[in-house]
């Protein structure tokens, strides 16, 4: 299989675990006959510092006309200061929208042998944690109408939510497909006894299910979600849900792993071409050092095998080669425990790479 690859190593620590995630794909070319081409695409701080800009048009460009894109985190106290319209993180949301990546996926497992990092109760984290969370990207009240006004004497602001039956279909038929490759269960989560929107959600979800009677769904409202993901998140397989619920649903979910170093995460739109990364940012302090966890960036590029290129032995690979490292005991800082030994990140390249 031939692919094209656009590459934005970022800022901070990106460069450093992207290096470690192209290795790895390297290892995978060789050993099943592939053929991955890496086309540099510049974004965030450091394009702002060479171009004037955090996302130059070409780089958008080398993006749109990739099979695929990886990107390791962007942005830093450098480039705090920046007007809003230019911070590195605008970046990020030209991209999305430039590639009209309307789902983000973002696994939520708990390794067995990091299970001690999982910070639930030893006898609830056995019971096994492996769920994805689904959530709309592009719409929602992140995208509606901002505006504070005067009224009355005092301020007032308003923020739109709004959703059409189009955005709604389209993210949960990805959960739906998802779920068909897994446990085939998936839960709706809205606020459907209070708002419009979660109503129509909900009838759009429930329409659609009808497609597939294979899948069990359930519907789960918000606040009970993010209970049951630390009561019992065994329960989990497939989470549906919409921009801002999903916004801080994923982030409860990735904190039940354990550590920030280990989650990928993709975003997708129509078609298979989509934007891996993991979920942590450019971590600025410990940039440069060798200190960073690549297996977020490494599992990233197992997640783009497997749902943009369909190279699913190839994902399994790398996923058991992580397994196998951490399983003889290697660990970067940020999973080890009090008294472990600590490896660097391109250390933790090089084992990845030898377990493969
Ligand atoms: P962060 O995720 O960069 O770091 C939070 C903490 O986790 C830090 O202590 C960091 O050292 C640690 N950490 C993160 N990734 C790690 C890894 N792979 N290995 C070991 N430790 C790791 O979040 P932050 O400090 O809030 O943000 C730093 C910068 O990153 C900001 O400029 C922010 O805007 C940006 N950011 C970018 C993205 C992105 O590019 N998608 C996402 C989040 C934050």
């Amino acid at each position: 299989m031939e692919k094209t690859i656009a590459v934005i190593r970022g800022d901070g620590i990106g460069p450093e675990i992207v290096g470690e995630a192209l290795a790895i794909l390297d290892v995978i070319a060789e050993k099943y006959g592939h053929k991955f081409t890496y086309k540099e695409a510049p974004m965030g701080g450091n394009a702002i510092d060479r171009f004037g800009v955090p996302l130059p048009d070409e780089s958008l460009q080398t993006c749109l006309a990739a099979d695929s894109v990886l990107l390791g985190a962007v942005g830093g106290p450098k480039w705090d200061s920046q007007p809003s319209e230019n911070r590195p993180e605008r970046g990020l949301l030209k991209l999305r929208g430039g590639m009209k990546l309307y789902t983000n996926l973002r696994p939520a497992r708990v390794f067995p042998e990091l299970a001690a990092a999982c910070p639930l109760r030893p006898d609830i984290a056995a019971k096994g944690i492996d769920f994805v969370v689904v959530r709309e990207l592009i719409g929602g009240v992140y995208f509606g109408e901002h505006k504070t006004f005067d009224e009355n004497g005092e301020k007032k602001a308003v923020d739109v939510m709004s959703y059409t039956e189009h955005e709604i279909r389209r993210v949960a038929r990805v959960a739906f497909e998802m779920a068909r490759k897994r446990r085939k269960r998936v839960t709706s989560v809205d606020k459907a006894n209070v708002l419009d929107t979660s109503r129509l959600w909900r009838k759009t979800v429930t329409e659609l299910a009808e497609e597939y009677p294979d899948v069990e769904l359930l519907h789960m409202y918000v606040d009970n979600a993010a209970m049951q993901m630390v009561r019992d998140p065994s329960q989990f397989d497939v989470i549906v849900t919409e921009n801002l619920f999903g916004d801080i649903l994923s982030d409860e979910a990735s904190q039940i792993t354990g550590s920030i170093g280990m989650n990928p995460s993709s975003s997708m739109g129509d078609g298979t071409r989509g934007l891996y990364e993991p979920i942590h940012g450019s971590a600025p302090d410990i940039a440069g050092q060798d200190k960073a966890n690549p297996i977020a960036t490494i599992l990233s590029v197992a997640m783009m095998l497997r749902n943009s290129f369909g190279l699913s032995a190839e994902a399994d690979d790398i996923e058991n080669a992580v397994d196998a490292v951490l399983k003889a005991g290697y660990r970067c800082g940020d999973i080890a425990r009090r008294g472990e030994a600590v490896i660097g990140c391109k250390e933790m390249g090089r084992r990845i790479r030898e377990a493969l």
